[in-house]
């Protein structure tokens, strides 16, 4: 019997990229593979990850454990550079790194380096998290070509706050801004995600940095990657455990919240929240029993949840349970868990077996 896996599709991350190049016909692409690649292993993304153009991690820890998978692409690491000794390794293993303040830009300008780096300087044109200010993007520019450390042309960044917001003007405002605070400098120039590529074409400049397009979900709330053509990467599945002939009036899992309004066939199902399945999911919420749709019944507990099998009188033990994934988006379960499709992601515990397809 197969318990909770985590069926990862490396073809299908390979569509979704052709997908990105498709929509950004002109822009290198930057895959964003930080949270080992979304939760969904680098280990079983090798092979296709270079098809990107660069690879983009949040962590120098990160860009080590990508190194060790033997990918050939640069790497950039976009946030945590934060002591001289960090920046060594990354100048040793030839990483690329963001420079967003001046604690950074002072540590390159004072470091004996082994490599001169490659830099993305990132300008905060609106996100309000890390970036240096417009006005500061020319001292910047001159302090870093001054240091001897770093490598020709210096990129130049910024990340939208909501570019998923087709109707904000605030993504044209950050465009705009970063277009008025760029316009004399040279170098390489980036600053669309997933949304960006697909709903904002004025930004897409030199390189595309999506991600989670890359993993077959839509950034829209009200879409699914279906809508874009593109194919989830990860299905997550188990199996029934047990079948139950339950009573009008029978109540269902932890605190009884849930009491059959008539007599009900139920399948208990190996999948609970241990496993990253989310508690809190809304009762009704569809799993997939042989390709037909079943309702989450009841609290989701450790190890388990239970479903209606009323329709499905065929159903037996052992039989593949579909969480979300291939025929059932998860941007629909992501909804139902008051939650977005990136966190549910990221939450698969290690207890879920991740394999291939
Ligand atoms: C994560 C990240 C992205 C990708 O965002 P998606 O919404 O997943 O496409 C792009 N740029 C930066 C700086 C990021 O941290």
């Amino acid at each position: 019997m197969t318990y909770v896996t985590a069926v990862i599709d490396s073809n299908a991350f390979k569509h979704n990229l052709l997908q990105v190049r498709k929509a950004a016909p002109k822009s290198n692409v930057l895959a964003m593979v930080k949270a080992d690649a979304y939760g969904h292993g680098f280990r079983h993304l090798t092979g296709v990850l270079d098809e990107a153009d660069a690879l983009g991690v949040a962590r120098l820890e990160e860009a080590l454990r990508l190194k060790k998978y033997g990918v050939t692409s640069q790497i950039v690491i976009m946030g945590g550079i934060t002591t001289a000794e960090e920046l060594m390794v990354a100048s040793q293993h030839e990483f690329a790194i963001v420079v967003h303040n001046a604690e950074r830009l002072q540590m390159i300008q004072h470091e004996t380096l082994e490599n001169k780096l490659s830099v993305w300087l990132k300008i905060d044109t609106g996100m309000h998290r890390l970036g240096v200010m417009p006005e500061e993007v020319n001292d910047f520019v001159q302090v870093l070509k001054a240091s001897g450390n770093v490598k020709n042309p210096i990129g130049l960044m910024s990340h939208f706050a909501k570019a998923d917001d087709r109707n904000s003007p605030y993504t044209d405002n950050q465009i705009l801004s970063f277009a008025e605070c760029v316009q004399p400098l040279e170098g390489p120039k980036s600053l669309a995600n997933s949304a960006a590529i697909l709903a904002w074409p004025d930004s897409h400049e030199d390189w595309v940095r999506p991600g989670i397009m890359l993993y077959g979900v839509s950034p829209f709330a009200e879409e699914t990657g279906l809508d874009y053509n593109l194919k989830p990467v990860m299905t997550l599945q188990s199996s029934i455990i047990a079948i139950r002939q339950l009573h009008q009036g029978d109540a269902i899992g932890y605190g009884s919240t849930w009491t059959c309004p008539k007599d009900m066939i139920v399948g208990v199902v190996a999948m609970g929240y241990g496993d990253g399945y989310p508690r809190h999911i809304a009762a009704g919420t569809p799993v997939l029993v042989n390709q037909q749709q079943a309702s989450i019944l009841g609290r989701v507990s450790m190890d388990m949840l239970t479903i209606d099998l009323s329709q499905q009188s065929h159903a037996a033990v052992g039989d593949e349970v579909i969480l979300w994934g291939k025929g059932l988006p998860i941007e629909h379960i992501a909804r139902s868990a008051n939650t977005i499709a990136y966190e549910l992601l990221c939450q698969v515990t290690a207890r879920a077996t991740k394999v291939k397809a």
